[in-house]
């Protein structure tokens, strides 16, 4: 099977010099970071016009400025290839854009630091385009919260499905530690006899 690669060419890229601009040349906190990337991620689908779920991979393959071609062999100086399933592929395409919209000089990226800063981001921003908060928030409000049908429902694995409700602070994980949270927060907050008497 084909490999699938993305590339950037400098064709008038508007919505990526946008996305760019997001992107800050100064240093910032993880958090920050995190928040940065679901901006872009919104500022892309909002651009794209899309409607989703399932977020088309045209997203990015008609994006002004990026050639998304499939090749047995991966040229010098493109930017991803894949062999991997299609649902894999999906997460390549997004994430290989987000390496594009960073614009690293290779020195830069070749600190060891940096690069798993930037694969973080790289699969961060993947799973905020292909599982947009929103949308992701109205189903989970609506009572659909079976990974295995929200991921199918979005198109991407059960994996990366289980990762974005964590990230947005829902799935059984995120709820049980949040409750652990606040039974703490709780018990903290009780006078000695108020204890004594719940026991
Ligand atoms: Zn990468």
């Amino acid at each position: 099977m084909a490999n699938r690669v993305g590339a950037a060419r400098a064709t008038k890229p508007a919505l990526l010099a946008r996305l760019r601009a997001l992107e800050p040349t100064w240093p910032v906190a993880p958090a920050e970071r995190r928040w940065i990337t679901e901006r872009q991620a919104a500022l892309l689908l909002l651009k794209s016009d899309t409607l989703g779920p399932p977020i088309p991979n045209r997203v990015v393959t008609e994006l002004e400025g990026i050639t998304v071609t499939e090749s047995e062999q991966l040229p010098k100086g493109l930017l991803g290839a894949s062999q991997a399933p299609p649902l894999e592929q999906r997460v390549t395409i997004f994430h290989e854009l987000k390496h594009v919209i960073d614009g690293l000089s290779a020195a830069h990226a070749r600190r060891a630091s940096h690069r798993n800063q930037c694969e973080r981001s790289c699969e961060h921003f993947a799973r905020a385009v292909l599982v947009p908060a929103a949308a992701l928030h109205a189903d989970w409000q609506a009572g659909h919260r079976r990974i295995p049908a929200l991921a199918r429902r979005y198109q991407v694995s059960e994996s990366l499905m289980a990762a974005r409700l964590h990230e947005l602070g829902l799935g059984a994980k995120a709820i049980g530690a949040r409750r652990a949270f606040c039974r703490a927060v709780t018990r903290l907050g009780r006078t000695k006899s108020e204890r004594r008497s719940a026991r």
